[in-house]
């Protein structure tokens, strides 16, 4: 694979305050980028980060006809700098792309094109618990043309930012009885970016009933729980670990399944099936529910301290030895190369 590069002449680096960093403000000096156009990918380049210019009429802006993934790159004591399981978003993106009726984006190219751009920003991966750099590739229509059907170009990128740990501060949830994030025939199993936007406005009003995020449930019933903000779910009902099955309404999350490979691994009762609020709400009245926390890439694990479902309140006992954080610090040293990676789930830049 033909692959340009063109080096920054003046880093960024020294203007950066790696201590005090807001999650996906601050981008690394180079950008990867590949368009699609006669029908086929064009020679990716990295190039200096910079804004890119497009025309008004480009499909992206009035038809959202875009999708994204969200990894990231750790480094270790030696320097050596680790993605997590990074062919799951690489299948992903392309499951997602397919969906939105867009091209898939070559493998190699993928691989290859984040390869050289961590290696060109390794220095941007910083050091340490909770530090990382937050990895973003998207694809996006840039035929300019007003017309509402898939566009002809396409825009491959992959920009990257530099992150602390991420903390949420106190989560509790308001379960959806309302709203929904997907429907069934829908486009909720895919990173689309439309699917974000519109999740905006449900979560502005739970956060104005003092809820950070909004515990989504199925469109059809609002009777089965199905994921936490962007975030898969889980519950603990005793010593047992509930998840909803992925489906077409469900991102098939990463951290998910690793979760629950990782805990069944360690002889922790894991149940993927269809959750009832119900059979939530039941638990939480009898004091079995546990533990809640939502499970995604920039967290791993989010612990939730309480919910509300049709305006009844509900708070979760504080516990000793919790999954959560069990299955939270196991994760990164993981990820961190702390531990023995015993899947295969590291993956080393070199
Ligand atoms: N669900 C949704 C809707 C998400 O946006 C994300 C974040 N990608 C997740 C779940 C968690 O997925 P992952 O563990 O792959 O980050």
């Amino acid at each position: 694979m033909a692959l340009h590069i063109e080096k920054t002449t003046k880093s960024k680096i020294s203007s950066v305050d790696f201590n005090n960093l807001k999650f996906g403000q601050i981008f690394t000096d180079h950008m990867f980028e590949c368009d699609y156009e006669n029908g086929q990918w064009q020679t990716p380049k990295i190039r200096p980060y910079q804004p890119i210019a497009f025309d008004p009429s480009a499909k992206v802006f009035h038809y959202g006809q875009a999708v994204f993934e969200g990894m990231k790159a750790y480094k270790d004591d030696n320097n050596d700098v680790w993605l997590f399981r990074p062919d799951q978003n690489q299948e992903r993106i392309n499951k997602s792309a397919e969906r939105l009726d867009m091209p898939a984006f070559p493998k190699e190219y993928f691989f290859e094109g984040l390869t050289e751009l961590l290696k060109l920003d390794k220095d941007w991966v910083q050091k340490g618990e909770g530090n990382s750099l937050y990895i973003r590739p998207f694809v996006i229509a840039t035929e300019n043309c007003v017309s509402a059907s898939s566009s002809t170009n396409y825009k491959f990128m992959i920009i990257c930012s530099p992150v602390q740990a991420y903390y949420a501060g106190e989560v509790r949830v308001e379960i959806a009885d309302k709203y929904s994030r997907s429907a069934n025939g829908g486009v909720g199993y895919a990173k689309a970016a439309g699917n974000y936007a519109a999740s905006f406005y449900p979560a502005k009003l739970a956060a104005q009933q003092g809820y950070q995020q909004v515990l989504w449930t199925d469109a059809s019933t609002h009777e089965y729980l199905e994921e936490a903000g962007t975030m898969n779910v889980f519950f603990r009902v005793n010593d047992t670990l509930l998840t909803a099955p992925t489906s077409e309404r469900i991102l098939d999350g990463v951290t998910r399944k690793s979760i629950i490979q990782f805990a069944e691994d360690k002889g922790i009762k894991v149940e993927v099936r269809p959750v009832k609020v119900s059979e939530i709400v039941e638990a939480a009245k009898k004091g079995e529910l546990l533990e809640m926390f939502g499970a995604g890439t920039a967290a791993v694990i989010s612990p939730i301290l309480g919910f509300a479902h049709k305006g009844e309140k509900f708070e979760l006992p504080k516990v000793e030895n919790s999954y959560a954080s069990f299955i939270k610090k196991s994760i990164t040293d993981i990820q961190r190369n702390l531990a023995e990676d015993k899947f295969g789930w590291r993956y080393k830049i070199q």
